[in-house]
């Protein structure tokens, strides 16, 4: 058994100030995707794992993994699609194991992995067995469905489960190459936006949807059945939730199994409803109480959900509070990075930082401050996640010191989730008695366990959960929660 693996990964923002190039994904490709994964807690990871225990040849393609933003340029697109295409024909496999977002856009293309598969097909054919994994933050569209053999989503939001899924997609793939499984895939679309701050996995709603669908799967009634309540900061056509259920030979079974979880997704969707609270008043609660940390989502400057982290929304705030310990916050702004690196360590700088990228929605605030660090901005994620065990480039990187206000500026993007971000630059969250995060809900995973309170915050943002701030123009509509009185889908 000779199986292919490769991964295309990044979610999009289309109303994102920041554009995608090539080396935003920091590509490689043939035995180095390989070297990449191996070992590490990614989709890759599992395929690798489950692979080399199978004692299937590992033919690997590609590796790629961007922060989110707006579209990929599209040369640079092309560029990378080339490079898959390029190493996929010269492997020659038998099945494909794909690992992708599900919410990938480029200059033209609002389905990436749509595209990435029908790439992928006019090499393989019709009948080469490609398995795909996906964020549960996928837009699934009509075409993943048709040109994928099987497609497999995450079960856990904060995500923490991709060696998993890579792990049960390549189980799948083995048994579907093997002749043990006829994949049948049904999908369920909804005119349904939901919110990414209150649909973890763990609790509440989604907790029980997730719960039935593996309910399904452990009873071998399912072979995969996946919930993409949709990241909301994407305004294209084929935009809604989805449910994908995939069977062994029975096709109704897994439209029913769509269809059903698609219906309690649908009548659950007020309670998905983000509660924000004002900068001050959480800053004010966070003071009022004894320790630390109390941790500040600012979702609407999300670096993984698209944002360019720097949004000055909450550091202005915190600025100016009397502050009772230290207060850590992550910043991307490279000309005060540059400023700094000149001034050199132990300097004193008086500089304006961030809004630099989202001019709409923050402006830049004076700051004075010591440096007290200069680094090349290489930290390796330890939390289970986002590329646990792989290290993020984030260019040169300067931690300024403004009275209680220890500031991590960078010079490009980097998902704040993991407390590694700010220990790796010698701020240790624990010790804080505020820590800024710029993620809607995946921080909870690793910093809900040594959170005193946290507070998901209302500043403005192209991730913002108000989403009727936003300039939605291309959705279908009507769609929740942009129309409240909207009538129930057809067949549900
Ligand atoms: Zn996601």
């Amino acid at each position: 058994m000779n199986i292919a693996i490769a991964s295309i990964l990044q979610e999009s923002n289309t109303f994102s100030p920041v554009a995608t190039y090539y080396e935003d994904f920091n590509p490689v490709f043939g035995a180095a995707a390989l070297r990449r994964h191996a070992g590490k807690l990614t989709e890759m990871g599992g395929f690798i794992e489950i692979l080399r225990a199978e004692g299937a040849e590992i033919r690997p393609v590609c590796a790629a993994w961007a922060i989110t933003a707006n579209r990929t340029v599209r040369a640079d697109f092309e560029r990378l699609v080339t490079g898959f295409e390029k190493n996929l024909k010269a492997a020659r496999p038998e099945a494909l194991l794909l690992a992708m977002h599900g919410a990938q856009t480029a200059e033209g293309e609002d389905d990436v992995e749509g595209y990435v598969l029908q790439r992928a097909r006019a090499v393989l054919g019709p009948d080469v067995p490609i398995v795909m994994t996906l964020d549960l933050h996928a837009n699934v569209t009509r075409r993943m469905v048709e040109l994928a053999t099987a497609i497999v989503g995450y079960h856990t939001y904060p995500h923490v489960d991709m060696f998993e899924v890579g792990q049960k997609a390549a189980r799948l793939l083995v048994r579907i190459v093997r002749g043990d499984v006829q994949p049948r895939m049904a999908l369920r679309k909804l005119p349904l936006i939901i919110q990414a701050e209150k649909s973890q996995t763990s609790s509440g709603p989604m907790a029980a949807l997730v719960k039935q669908a593996e309910k399904w799967e452990k009873s071998g009634a399912a072979e995969a059945v996946s919930i993409f309540p949709v990241q909301p900061w994407m305004d294209i056509d084929e935009m809604g939730c989805a449910v994908v259920a995939v069977t062994n030979g029975d096709a109704r079974a897994a439209q029913r199994q769509a269809d059903t979880l698609g219906r309690r997704l649908w009548d659950t969707k007020e309670e998905y409803e983000a509660e924000l609270t004002p900068v001050p008043e959480a800053i004010a609660r966070a003071l009022e109480m004894e320790g630390g940390p109390v941790v500040l989502s600012e979702s609407s400057d999300s670096t993984g959900s698209g944002s360019p982290g720097d949004s000055t929304g909450v550091l202005k705030h915190l600025l100016k509070a009397k502050l009772t310990g230290p207060a850590a916050i992550f910043l991307v702004d490279p000309a005060a990075v540059a400023t700094a690196v000149a001034a050199g360590i132990g300097a004193t700088v008086s500089m304006k930082v961030g809004g630099m990228f989202d001019t709409k929605n923050s402006k830049p605030v004076a700051v004075k401050g010591v440096v007290k660090m200069i680094s090349d901005g290489r930290w390796v994620a330890r939390a289970r996640g986002y590329n646990t065990g792989i290290t993020t480039c984030m260019g040169r990187t300067v931690v300024l010191e403004a009275g209680q206000v220890f500031l991590l500026i960078a010079e490009r993007s980097s998902m704040t989730v993991d407390p590694e971000l700010f220990r790796s630059h010698g701020i240790d969250p624990v010790y804080c008695k505020i820590v800024v995060v710029k993620s809607p809900n995946g921080f909870r995973a690793a910093y809900a366990p040594i959170a005193k309170a946290m507070f998901v915050v209302d500043t403005p943002g192209v991730s913002t959960a108000n989403l009727r701030t936003l300039p939605f123009r291309r959705v279908p509509r009507p769609i929740y929660p942009l129309d409240r009185d909207i009538a129930r889908p057809d067949g549900l």
